[in-house]
């Protein structure tokens, strides 16, 4: 099943305290359709300007992207900046340009549509809400935010909050939108302001999936090496949705297995800058660190004390 995705893409100026990489391939929408066509058809609405390299565009469709929702028009494409301290989870972000993102108006193309599966990755709410009024009658429908949008813009995003099936965010947001430090607390205040489903991802840890009372984790794949952080919560979210869409099912145990398919493309994008490995991953090796993490989390549930 096709995904239709929204959201950023960008270039992106990164520093790790190791390298600086300038104006490189960025953007969440961006991370999320590369790592979500592995899985499933990838329809993208997103702008850039007239500064924005076709080969970035070939790219995308050489994975099967739809573009045709994709607007390109004079301006700068959308820049992000950010700096990673010594603690590679520590990230402090320096810019965000919006540059053409600001007068952006998405109309989506009549095949887009019917669109079943919808990503609203991150970006202003006010252009989910939009892209979500042109969807007809989608199954599922997951977002993703950031602190700027939290800060900025909170009863737009509220807005979309009440009209999606499952949230995915990280901890600090997590405790910023549902006001309290405690995750599980946190999480039951988002889903009832509308997602059912509250992915809460942990950055080097893993996530949790909250559904109601159910609860159920997934480790991230460990790394003895993190090159570039960057991009791994949007990877992360094309995943699970790509395996979502793929399987055509929302049942928990669906969800949980996305979660972990998440966190294993998240895993994969850690380990070179940007999106340079996305480019040169393979089905194989997939497959191979999905078992690996299996293996990981496994554990022999006997009783103890039987
Ligand atoms: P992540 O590391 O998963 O949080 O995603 C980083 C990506 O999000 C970068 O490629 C940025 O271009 C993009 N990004 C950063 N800030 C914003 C923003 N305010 N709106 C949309 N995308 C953003």
């Amino acid at each position: 099943m096709t995904i239709l995705v929204v959201g950023s893409v960008a270039f992106d100026t990164i520093e790790t305290p190791a390298e600086r990489r300038e104006q490189i391939l960025g953007g969440a929408a961006n991370y999320f359709s590369l790592a979500a066509s592995f899985f499933s058809p990838v329809q993208l609405v997103a702008v850039v300007g007239d500064d924005f390299p076709q080969e970035h565009l070939d790219l995308l469709q050489g994975r099967g992207v739809d573009l045709t929702g994709l607007q390109r028009v004079p301006g700068k494409t959308f820049h992000w900046s950010g700096r990673y301290g010594e603690n590679c989870n520590e990230r402090e972000t320096l810019a965000t340009d919006l540059n053409v993102y600001a007068d952006f108006r998405p109309t989506l193309p009549l095949a887009y549509r019917a669109a079943r599966y919808v990503f609203l990755a991150n970006i202003h709410p006010e252009l989910q809400l939009e892209v979500l009024d042109q969807v007809e009658a989608p199954t599922f429908v997951a977002a993703d935010t950031m602190n700027l949008w939290i800060d900025t813009s909170l009863d737009t995003l509220k807005k979309v909050l009440g009209r999606v099936d499952a949230l995915l965010l990280n901890e600090g947001e997590a405790r910023q939108i549902g006001g309290t430090c405690n995750l599980l607390e946190a999480g039951r205040a988002i889903a009832a302001m509308g997602p059912k489903t509250v992915v809460i991802k942990l950055g080097e840890y893993g996530a949790i999936i909250l559904q109601g009372e159910a609860r159920r984790f997934v480790p991230a794949f460990p790394l003895s090496e993190v090159v570039d952080p960057t991009g791994a919560g949007d990877t992360f979210g094309g995943g699970f949705l790509g395996y979502i869409a793929r399987a055509g099912s929302t049942a928990p145990e669906s969800l949980h297995r996305a979660a972990a398919v998440g966190s294993v493309l998240g895993s994969f994008v850690c380990q070179d800058f940007g999106i340079d490995r996305l480019k040169s991953l393979t089905e194989a090796e997939i497959e191979a660190r999905f078992d690996a993490l299996t293996r990981y989390a496994g554990y022999d549930p006997a009783p103890l004390f039987a």
